[in-house]
């Protein structure tokens, strides 16, 4: 009887040792899951990023329904620019992109879903749909990140560029003026695209020439008075091209042709989409409307 109890005894004994160790070996295995989140982050950051990837990953409904919006939209929306009637945002595919660090296809559901994160952000309804209301906020915020002061540029702040850097070589050397630091930004960041395998550009490419530069307030008087009804932004009372500091780059087509047509052509030459992907780094911004004006503002 004694022994029997005895024997009870250790097996609840027994139990409770096993019991213990299972809650340990639990808590163990509990204890390894950082480990495993570490593996896991390292698989995810061995993958490309998300936003490089064109694969579908995002089939929310919500979006499903944006994304078919945006099918419309992108050639259809109508919006005003420069008192002008616009059509679309298809010319801007590329810079709406960037902007939302997304390299998704725009009429994609991943699309509307970083467009959605881009207005939450932006304090705009997240619908994911580029609306004109949306497509608004974000040439606002383009527009903001252009060069803030148009003060003329003074003589010892210009140098005179070589005829090689223009597009039309019998550019007289009054229009051949760029602001210094400009200038030196522009020749390094032409040296990278020259560099880079994947433009292939030899050196009689008229790719990244400058068409025009520095442009005194004095000959931009001039040239209004010569077309007095021209109300384009290349004759602009006050034009960033007065600083030095804003390049027009040859990115193909008709060099400063604003009709849609023409852009059409510019937005998708690999020189512009080069100059998207890269021209921040080297301190370049763009002005959305014309692929060709680019602005030092650093
Ligand atoms: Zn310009």
């Amino acid at each position: 009887m004694k022994n029997r109890k005895v024997h009870f005894v250790l097996i609840v004994a027994t139990l409770v040792v096993v019991g213990i160790a299972v809650s340990a070996a639990n808590l163990t295995s509990g204890g390894q899951a950082p480990r495993s989140k570490t593996e896991r982050t390292v698989k995810m950051t061995d993958r490309p990023r998300p936003t490089e990837t064109k694969v579908e990953t995002n089939s929310s409904p919500a979006f499903n329904a944006a994304a078919y919006q945006n099918v419309a939209l992108r050639d259809e929306v109508a919006w005003t620019f420069g008192g002008k009637q616009q059509r679309g945002w298809y010319l801007y595919d590329l810079l709406i992109g960037e902007t939302l660090n997304s390299k998704h296809d725009p009429l994609s559901n991943d699309f509307a879903a970083s467009l959605s994160k881009w207005q939450k952000k932006s304090g705009l309804g997240s619908s994911g749909v580029l609306d004109e209301n949306t497509l608004m906020a974000m040439i606002s915020q383009w527009q903001r990140n252009r060069l803030k002061i148009r003060t003329a540029a003074t003589q010892d702040q210009l140098m005179l560029a070589p005829t090689s850097d223009f597009y039309d070589p019998s550019r007289a050397p009054e229009l051949r003026q760029v602001e210094r630091k400009t200038y030196e930004a522009y020749k390094e960041m032409v040296a990278a695209a020259y560099a880079d395998p994947a433009l292939k550009l030899s050196s009689n490419d008229k790719y990244f020439k400058i068409i025009s530069s520095f442009r005194s307030p004095e000959y931009q008087a001039e040239l209004r008075r010569k077309s007095p009804n021209a109300g384009s932004a290349g004759l602009a009372v006050n034009s960033p091209h007065f600083t030095g500091r804003a390049l027009d780059i040859y990115v193909g087509g008709d060099p400063v042709d604003t009709k849609d047509a023409n852009r059409a052509i510019q937005v998708n030459t690999p020189a512009y989409r080069w100059l998207v992907r890269n021209a921040e780094r080297f301190g370049f911004r763009p002005y959305f409307y014309e692929p060709w004006h680019w602005e030092y503002v650093k």
